[in-house]
């Protein structure tokens, strides 16, 4: 690495500077929050978060209390009822959007439909057009990040058929062909603001811009964002955003996803899942539906409770830390790492290659090498001795660093041990149970 923005002296032994690296961490308390294994190297938070210390404890409670003593009275004693939207204000602050902008719910999967569907229909009612829309009756692309973790794609793909669009990949990592691929044919615009397998970062203020100007809908997917880096949702005029909150969220196997709605879309988002908590009266059980003001439009069915409310409670890690130091910590984690495989391993291409950008401004909170021909040996290896990253086929090792629980000295054993277990590998012998 050419340049190391930690502050600490780079001439010092990788080991000495981890040890000032973490006595230095602001964020190292924060990691007692959480439960984590004995003498493993968890670096794939990007995949699963790791499990807060207090969440056993709060499940209990809603299952043996909540549900067990209060039964269906909880719906309104124990604030069941409004959980997703009063999670997604929790939220809210660590992807800079303000309040009644996010809901809580079903998978990312659901949510990018209701979302991509739902900007078409506002680029073709005219009313999210931006500039030059009009009534938008020719506005029949949905440009979609051909990149994207395959869920968008397949999704993307039924939207488009549905709302009689066709849709157009581009790779958001090239401006110039994601502009050419604009114009007043453009209805929406799906993309990642972190790319799943490289952790390339895009351009979301920018790539922003360039779609409103063409008077097109942006959705983002942030599922490698929230709880990663701050993103800006309110400040950058995004339109439509969804994400998963299992990876940096922590919420769980499954967690609930989110949706936003920027605000000025709500009154006119018509949702393509109309289900009756949508209604704006779901009690009156009428069968007309008019659908509820405000994100609570968003939802579909019944809340995922038990889901929702270990969400909730993950959530508390983030008490007294912003996302700002959290960014810091993420990058001074990936620069260490990159500088320790570099001196341990090399990263020259033989056989490790650097795929995630090495610019700061490119790069989000995972590192994936190239480890052509034998990345599935590497990782089953590194995951027998403890490291645990993993594998995107054919040869991609992939580590995410969680700044919330991830320290420094974590980051140094896993560049060494990965150097052993290629040094093994390459030499063909049998893997070595014990641990460095
Ligand atoms: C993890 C991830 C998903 C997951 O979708 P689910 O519906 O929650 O399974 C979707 N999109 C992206 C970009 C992801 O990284």
């Amino acid at each position: 690495m050419s340049e190391i923005r930690t502050g600490i002296p780079v001439t010092t032994d990788p080991r000495a500077r981890a040890a000032a690296l973490d006595a230095a961490d602001a964020l190292r308390p924060v990691r007692d929050r959480f439960t984590l294994p004995e003498g493993v190297v968890y670096l794939d938070g990007n995949s699963l978060g790791a499990l807060p210390a207090h969440v056993p404890g709060r499940i209990a409670d809603v299952i043996g209390r909540q549900w067990g003593e209060l039964g269906i009275r909880s719906w309104t004693e124990s604030g069941w009822w409004q959980a997703p939207e009063r999670i997604g204000d929790r939220i809210a602050p660590l992807v800079g959007a303000g309040p009644g902008q996010i809901v809580v719910g079903d998978s990312t999967s659901v949510n990018v439909f209701k979302a991509v569907v739902g900007a078409v229909r506002l680029a073709h009612s005219g009313a999210g057009a931006h500039s030059g829309g009009g009534a938008g009756g020719g506005r029949t692309e949905i440009i979609v990040d051909a990149t994207t973790f395959p869920t968008d794609g397949y999704i993307a793909a039924s939207a488009a058929k549905l709302t009689g669009c066709t849709p157009v990949p581009v790779d958001p990592a090239d401006p110039a062909a994601f502009r050419a691929a604009l114009g007043p044919r453009t209805a929406a615009v799906l993309l990642n603001h972190t790319d799943y397998r490289s952790g390339r970062l895009h351009d979301l203020p920018a790539l922003t811009a360039a779609a409103r100007a063409a008077g097109a809908l942006t959705v983002w997917d942030l599922c490698h964002s929230a709880g990663a880096l701050p993103v800006g949702l309110d400040a950058h005029g995004v339109d439509f955003a969804v994400g998963c909150t299992y990876k940096y969220l922590n919420g769980g196997p499954g967690a609930p996803a989110f949706l936003y709605v920027a605000e000025r879309h709500q009154a006119a988002f018509d949702s393509p899942l109309p289900g009756w908590n949508s209604h704006a009266e779901p009690f009156a059980m009428d069968p007309e539906y008019t659908a509820v003001a405000g994100i609570r439009r968003g939802r579909v069915g019944t809340p995922d409770i038990l889901s929702m409310l270990a969400l909730e409670a993950a959530l508390e890690v983030w008490d007294g830390v912003g996302i700002e130091a959290v960014r810091a910590k993420s990058l001074a984690l990936t620069d260490f790492f990159l500088e320790c495989v570099a001196a341990y391993a090399g990263l020259d291409g033989r056989p490790l290659e650097l795929l995630t950008p090495e610019r700061h401004e490119e790069r989000g909170s995972q590192i994936a090498l190239g480890c052509a021909g034998s990345a599935e040996a590497v990782m089953e290896r590194l995951i027998a001795r403890g490291v645990v990253g993993d594998l995107r086929r054919p040869d991609v090792l992939r580590f995410g660093f969680t700044p919330l629980y991830t320290g420094f000295a974590d980051v140094e054993r896993a560049a060494a041990v990965l150097a052993e277990v290629l040094k093994e590998v390459a030499a063909g012998t049998p893997g070595e149970p014990g641990r460095r």
